[in-house]
């Protein structure tokens, strides 16, 4: 080992003592990526951490040198090239042996649509990358037009009448690259998102997370209520809390009280969901559909369903 090498790898990282979302960002008020933000740094604590960024509205957000709102090192990229770039620059910090942890920071368009390539090739490949899909459920940064993270029955300006196709299951797609580990965060539930966020910076190899990330502007929702639409998807059963460890073991860290009126408040909050008319009862079915899958898949017995 070089002197140099020597001297990299033995400095000690340097405790948080700045918030990782600086003030004065332009996010808008109440997005739920700053509150995803702030409960990330507190899962960072003093680990050395450096950020890839896709194009988004977090790219926006990170701004120019040396005005950046953000309290790491930043590497921004093209939509597509998220997890290509993180992947380099993880293997940069093995060679240099310091051990910088390489977070992607990415929204759902990044992910699910214009990014799957290179996510998919880097979860593949099980490169040491931290992947956190921030999804707001719409493209937020180019004006809100729909992604497949959109979920049926939400307005957005290409789909004004509401959306028709069902949201894909970005978790059951990562499980089934196998990856070291993945895992759902809630904003409203954040001793169990910053266990996750340690967990997951704490382990080697390709790991993923999805935060839910309430947009205002895209949800038609009042900034204040960010955190408790969250907490009334959880509580309906609408965004499951759970973690996937080797894409088999699948834990169920929350038990929701499937409350009907939970949901209906979740819906009516946001006026997205006003033009499609969708019903809560259609949410309800398929929200029962998906915990039977999730059951089925943490390994509880289910009773099959009685015929007639
Ligand atoms: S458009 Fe949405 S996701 Fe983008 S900064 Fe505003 S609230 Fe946040």
């Amino acid at each position: 080992m070089s002197e140099l090498t020597a001297t990299v790898a033995s400095a000690p990282a340097p405790a948080r003592a700045a918030p990782l979302l600086r003030p004065g960002n332009s996010n808008c008020p109440g997005c739920g990526m700053s509150m995803a933000l702030q409960i990330f740094a507190r899962g960072i604590e003093h680990r050395r951490v450096q950020l890839v960024v896709p194009a988004s509205c977090a790219a926006v957000m990170a701004g120019p040198f040396p005005t950046t709102s953000l309290a790491a090192p930043v590497v921004l990229s093209t939509f597509g090239a998220g997890a290509a770039v993180a992947t380099g620059l993880a293997r940069v910090a093995r060679l240099n042996g310091d051990g910088t942890r390489v977070v992607c920071w990415a929204g759902d368009g990044g992910t699910y649509d214009i990014g799957m390539a290179s996510l998919s090739a880097a979860a593949e490949r099980d490169e040491d990358v931290l992947y956190v899909c921030y999804d707001n459920e719409i493209y937020g940064n180019t004006g809100g037009q729909r992604s497949s993270a959109t979920p049926a029955g939400a307005s957005t300006t290409n789909t004004p009448a509401g959306k028709l196709e069902e949201k894909k299951d970005i978790l059951a797609i990562l499980a089934a690259h196998r990856v070291r580990y993945a895992a759902s965060l809630s904003i409203a539930h954040p001793q169990d998102a910053v266990r996750k966020v340690r967990r997951a910076l704490d382990t080697s190899g390709f790991r993923f997370l999805h935060v839910l990330a309430p947009c205002p502007t895209g949800w038609k929702s009042e900034p204040a209520l960010g955190i408790e639409l969250v907490r009334l998807a959880v509580r309906s059963g609408l965004y499951p809390i759970v973690e996937i460890v080797e894409g088999r073991k699948l834990v169920i860290n929350h038990e929701p009280d499937f409350s009907t009126e939970a949901l209906e408040l979740y819906l009516s909050l946001q006026r997205r969901f006003q033009r499609s008319g969708l019903s809560a009862e259609r949410f309800a079915a398929a929200i029962a559909q998906n915990w039977r899958d999730l059951r089925a898949r943490s390994g509880r017995i289910v009773p099959a369903d009685r015929e007639g």
